[in-house]
């Protein structure tokens, strides 16, 4: 089944003086002895539907989760510093209702003028919310008139907040999921072909499902980074001490023979830079299928990286998620450097996705030469997986 991820946005409706729930995700990371934000971008990109719902006159009601309080009240994990710091983006005061189940938090919602905006405490200081109790979304939708979902990282979750408030409100999307969709959805749907994915990363097994959905899309699928040495393995070759899913040798041979099945090529890095650790201060360079013991690859290496450029450079769409190395580590940052160069300037209509992924483009600085950095991780892959996503399939179809 293909989910329908057309559909009716914050523009589709007159929000003017209506109460709008308005689920973002400002799941963003914090310093653990300051608590400050060390990251305000899942911020920055609910700026849009916010502003333009504070213009229309609607009076908005934000939730979020932050972190994994696990159904408890953890003070460090509070949205209060998500609150502080858009209030001063927005220039406005935002002030932050800690009991949101309770009268007063329906009061405050009710007290709001045309423009105004409040948020509430994280969502996940409530049990209810993992659990998508429906007592619990029913008591968040009475806050408002509408929903609007702008948490695209959160959407593979069926929470009371990303889908169960659903049943009772009518329910928009805001205009970062709908920028979401409509990228990822078109590119993987709808590519201009050559349509190019390069996968990399660490997380194999999170990954495979992505692989195996767009044999079915791609002409071409790269795979590097951390991820490509269980299928160089699978396919005979020695990767010494590089990272492996060992449980996961076969499915890469199934994945490798369906490719030659559909006529979708499948490349491995030829050569990879390979050291005894991650942190080792140099690297050699070796074929990536003869690593020796003892050693393992930490990137693609250059004969790889060309290889890429040239394949990215006739691509007319491209979809990125996972990076070529350890990037972090200034020795293995060349692959990521290398291929977030060459994705940058092909021309395609460039997709990028996963958290490290996007860090990478950012520390590049490319993230503006890119169509679009998707905010999502897991959201990212199983939208690119094919799969039904909670919290879009319950939002009001075009
Ligand atoms: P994303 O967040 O973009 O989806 P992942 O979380 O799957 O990507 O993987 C990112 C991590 O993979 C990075 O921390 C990077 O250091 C690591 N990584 C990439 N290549 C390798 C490798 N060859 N060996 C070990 N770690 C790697
Ligand atoms: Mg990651």
């Amino acid at each position: 089944m293909i989910m329908n991820y057309v559909k009716q946005t914050v523009t589709d409706v007159s929000v003017k003086g209506k109460r709008v729930l308005l689920r973002c995700d400002f799941n963003v990371p914090l310093d653990k002895s300051t608590n400050r934000i060390t990251d305000d971008n899942r911020i920055i990109a609910s700026l849009p539907t916010i502003r333009y719902l504070l213009e229309q006159g609607a009076r908005v009601i934000i939730c979020s989760h932050l972190g994994r309080p696990k159904g408890k009240i953890v003070p460090e994990m509070s949205l209060l510093p998500c609150a502080q710091r858009l209030s001063a983006l927005l220039d406005k005061y935002i002030p932050l209702v800690n009991d949101i189940t309770g009268e007063y938090a329906l009061k405050m919602s009710e007290s709001l003028k045309n423009g105004g905006v409040m948020m509430l405490e994280n969502l996940r200081f409530y049990p209810e919310e993992e659990q998508n109790d429906p007592e619990f979304a029913k008591k968040l939708a009475a806050l408002a008139d509408i929903y609007v979902s702008d948490a695209f990282g959160a959407a593979h979750r069926a929470h009371a907040s990303t889908a169960g408030v659903a049943q009772y409100l009518p329910a928009y999307a805001g205009l970062l999921i709908d920028k979401e969709l409509s990228a990822i959805g078109d590119a993987i749907n709808n590519p201009k072909r050559p349509f190019v994915a390069i996968l990399g990363g660490s997380k194999i097994s999170d990954k495979l499902g992505v692989i195996r959905n767009l044999l079915n899309k791609a002409d071409k699928i790269i795979i590097g980074g951390g991820m490509a040495y269980t299928f160089i393995k699978a396919r005979g070759g020695s990767i010494g001490n590089s990272i492996c899913d060992e449980e996961k040798l076969q499915y890469c041979k199934e994945v490798l023979d369906l490719s030659l099945e559909k006529g979708v090529e499948i490349l491995l890095p030829e050569d990879s830079r390979i050291a005894a650790e991650i942190n080792a201060p140099e690297f050699t360079v070796a074929p990536s299928g003869k690593i020796p013991d003892g050693l393992a690859g930490f990137d693609i290496g250059p004969t790889a990286e060309g290889m890429i450029c040239r394949i990215v450079a006739d691509a007319k769409t491209i979809i990125w998620n996972g990076p070529m190395g350890a990037f972090e580590f200034a020795p293995f940052s060349g692959g990521t450097q290398a291929v977030t160069h060459c994705v940058a300037d092909s021309g395609a209509i460039t997709i990028v996705g996963g958290g490290d992924s996007a860090a990478a483009v950012r520390k590049f600085g490319l993230e503006h030469k890119m169509t679009h950095v998707s905010t999502g991780g897991g959201a990212t892959l199983e939208f690119m997986e094919g799969r039904v996503l909670p919290g879009i399939a319950c939002l009001l179809d075009k």
